[in-house]
């Protein structure tokens, strides 16, 4: 079966019932000019084009949509045709216009609230096609639905096929309808009985049910055929709300039936009961959807992703079927995010997701785990090697760049595949093992890469980093060591920055390129945050006991920016130690501030009013921009080490030099301090006196000292004296 895989891209977003799945963009139709022969225009971008039109899905699903199709267009054919000789019904009374006009009103309301559209077995028009059953018999009933069906697709723009299945699904279920009813001789009021006797409506209720039970029946294994899962669990799922939504609405028939035979127009007033079923029935699905879907991309889940995996596992087991189970991470998702933003990281996200589902079949599921982290279960795979294929079908699909406003993105994304029953029998191993493969995917730049025990250990590293940080932070091992800042016109001592290192028990001591990061992404930072500045403000205090009154900076992150209780705490450490807030400096990354200035900007604000010195660092890698030096509480920019390291230099020199003679002067301007950082060489020190620079940082000043010697270089430092601007620079 998985080798009839399909290598095409097919449509994705178009649900069982035909209706177009919400959850992100809906695709735009492209069409040519009207009239025109010759079609310059290019081919559509991938992210618009529209769903092509052949229904997608296994042979077995086709053949069984053809089968409901077919025969309940005979049933249409038939009934309509055998009714001709009442054709006259039709032409000379109101009332069957009336259920009709009802009808599509009802069978339209997915154009007024297309999250209705979804799951629905039953649509508020079954309520006038099953008057009209009672009251016409069965050709006019049939004749309204399919007529109201119609209408309502082409108004939709439902796919061809979701129309063909609906109409056959409803001739099918009206005609049992037909066959229960005319069994009781429980139809036609108007021609006989003014209203409906108990026996009647006894008999009403079993057709209902008959209704239910094939319409729904048909549509249940339609999607069992489709997604590739058992029966029953489907029928668990959507037998329940959907059931209660018919009883009502067959449970009106009858009476719209009656009030049809007494004063037709007033059958009219029924659309407000049944349009706030319909309602009501749309809000308890998007309730039901909520927890398994991913509000942002409509994609499953984790948890959706979990239940359906396990749910696979069971059948797979069973008939000994493969399941792969993909891991997918956006290489440079957070660049993106960082620099461009939030809104369009989301959209790129939304994008990813729509691509993802086009390239897969309709039995796969695609789920975001959150972030730039997908995962893709494939319930049937004949092999690795398919399960490569189609991972390679899916970067396929991804490297086209995304473009949104003017601007081509072009992202990368790894993934790592884990195998049922080779690598792992339960989903969170078979996640575990298609988190392990993604990562040597990423770390070995091999784009798609296939769980291994034997090359297991690598990642075993990364969690066992991470495990131990945890300890770390709980068991003191980390600590701080100071960099020396000089005021670059006389040397004087201008303050220090606090760099956290890790002192591990075995390896030794462990900078902070290698473990920030890892707190970052792994939500320890704030705690981290939280121990560098008591650290800090401990030591600070120390020092100006005895005698040493220095500024002290640190460095934040944007984690601790988006934390809203961050200012407030910082200000209760800082009465705490009794430090004078103007002494400790926040040294926030430029590009990392851009990422989200408005958030971070309340955070910013409450510490200047504390009286906390705010530091861009890095200046010069991120896009600042002007507006926002100027609007944000900015005291101090650092310009980038990277700009730094070769002033001074014999060749090559020239543009660092004047990047950062620019950046100086813009600080100056602004009524900024500027602080050089990464001042390797006194030729560097020397340039920067001549450009002006406000203050130095760097190797050839002194590296990060552990506490007790950086106390130690600055005593001696200041008890010798500010040495003269002529002494400093030799
Ligand atoms: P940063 O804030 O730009 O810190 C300056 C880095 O440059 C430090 O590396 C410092 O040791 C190094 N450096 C100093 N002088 C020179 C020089 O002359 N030449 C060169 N090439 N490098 C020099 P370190 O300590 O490894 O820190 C790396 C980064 O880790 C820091 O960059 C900062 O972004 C982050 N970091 C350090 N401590 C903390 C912390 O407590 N919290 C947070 N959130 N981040 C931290
Ligand atoms: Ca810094
Ligand atoms: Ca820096």
């Amino acid at each position: 079966m998985a080798n009839a895989r399909p290598l095409a891209p097919l449509p994705r977003d178009v649900g069982e019932d035909g209706y177009r799945v919400p959850g992100w963009q809906p695709s735009r139709r492209r069409r040519g000019p009207v009239g025109s022969t010759i079609h310059l225009a290019a081919p559509a971008p991938p992210d618009e084009q529209d769903a092509a039109d052949p229904p997608p899905g296994s042979a077995p699903w086709r053949v069984f949509l053809a089968i409901v199709s077919v025969a309940g267009l005979a049933v249409l054919v038939l009934g309509v045709g055998a009714a001709a000789h009442s054709a006259h019904l039709l032409v000379h009374r109101p009332e069957p216009w009336l259920l009709l006009g009802l009808a599509v009103v009802a069978e339209l309301r997915p154009v007024l609230a297309p999250a209705a559209a979804r799951g629905a077995v039953v649509t508020t028009s079954t309520a006038f096609s099953f008057a009209a059953l009672i009251t016409f018999g069965l050709p006019v009933a049939v004749a309204v639905q399919a007529l109201a069906t119609v209408v309502s697709g082409v108004a939709t723009r439902r796919v061809w096929w979701g129309v063909t299945f609906s109409l056959g699904q409803q001739a099918l279920s009206l005609a049992l309808a037909w066959r229960v009813l005319d069994l009781g001789h429980a139809a036609g009021y108007p021609a006989g009985a003014p209203a409906p006797t108990a026996l009647d409506l006894a008999w009403v209720a079993l057709a209902g049910l008959g209704y239910f039970l094939l319409a729904g029946g048909l549509r249940w294994v339609g999607i069992a055929l489709r997604r590739h899962r058992p029966l029953p669990a489907v029928v668990a799922e959507e037998a329940g709300p959907q059931l209660a939504v018919h009883v009502i609405l067959v449970g009106l028939a009858p009476l719209v039936a009656v009030v049809l035979s007494y004063r037709s127009a007033l059958v009219a007033l029924f659309l407000l009961p049944l349009l706030a079923v319909q309602g009501s029935a749309a809000g308890t699905l998007e309730r039901r959807q909520r927890g398994r879907r991913d509000p942002l991309t409509g994609l499953a889940s984790r948890q959706e992703l979990s239940r359906r995996t396990e749910e696979t596992l069971r059948v797979a087991g069973a008939r000994g079927d493969t399941v792969a189970l993909f891991l997918l991470d956006l290489d440079r998702f957070k660049e993106v995010n960082d620099t461009l933003g939030h809104r369009v990281g989301d959209r790129i996200l939304r994008l990813t997701a729509a691509r993802m589902e086009r390239t897969l079949r309709p039995g796969d599921l695609v789920a975001r785990l959150g972030g730039d982290e997908f995962a893709v279960l494939l319930p049937v795979v004949r092999d690795a090697e398919a399960a490569r294929e189609i991972a390679a079908r899916i970067l396929a699909a991804l490297e086209a760049p995304f473009t949104i406003g003017e601007t081509p993105i072009h992202l990368e994304a790894s993934i790592g595949i884990a195998l049922h029953p080779q690598h792992a029998g339960d989903f969170e191993r078979l996640l575990q093992r298609a988190d392990v493969a993604m990562y040597l995917a990423k770390a070995e730049h091999t784009a798609i890469e296939t769980y291994a025990v034997e090359r297991d250990t690598n990642s075993r590293n990364r969690l066992g980093l991470l495990g131990a940080l945890r300890r770390a932070v709980d068991h003191d091992e980390l600590e701080l060591h100071y960099q020396p800042k000089i005021r670059v016109s006389d040397g004087a001592v201008a303050g220090v920055e606090a760099l956290v290192r890790w002192r591990h028990p075995t390896r030794g001591l462990v900078l902070p390129d290698e473990f920030v990061p890892l707190a970052e992404q792994s939500g320890l930072m704030p705690r981290l945050t939280d121990l560098v500045i008591t650290a800090a403000l401990s030591q600070l205090a120390d020092w100006r006991r005895s005698g040493l009154r220095l500024p002290v900076a640190v460095n934040v992150s944007m984690r601790d920016l988006l934390d809203e209780g961050f200012a407030a705490r910082l200000g209760s450490r800082l009465r705490r130690y009794s430090v004078p807030a103007d002494l400790l400096c926040l040294e926030i990354t430029e590009r990392v501030l851009m990422a989200d200035v408005a958030t971070a900007a309340d955070t910013l604000a409450e510490l200047d009013a504390l009286g906390v010195r705010i530091s861009l660092d890095d200046f010069g890698t991120g896009y600042s921009s002007l507006v926002l030096l100027k609007r944000l509480p900015v005291r101090e920019i650092k310009v980038d080490r990277s700009f730094v390291k070769r002033l001074g230099q014999a060749d090559g020199a020239e543009e660092d030099t004047s990047i950062v003679r620019s950046i100086i002067d813009l600080g100056h301007s602004l009524g900024l301090t500027v602080v050089a950082e990464g001042v390797e060489t006194e030729a560097a020190l020397r340039r920067l006196h001549d450009l002006g620079c406000d203050r130095a940082q760097g190797w050839h000043v002194s590296p990060a000292l552990p506490a007790a010697e950086a106390t130690a270089w600055l005593t001696g430092r200041v008890s010798a004296g500010a040495p003269r601007a002529g002494a400093a620079l030799g």
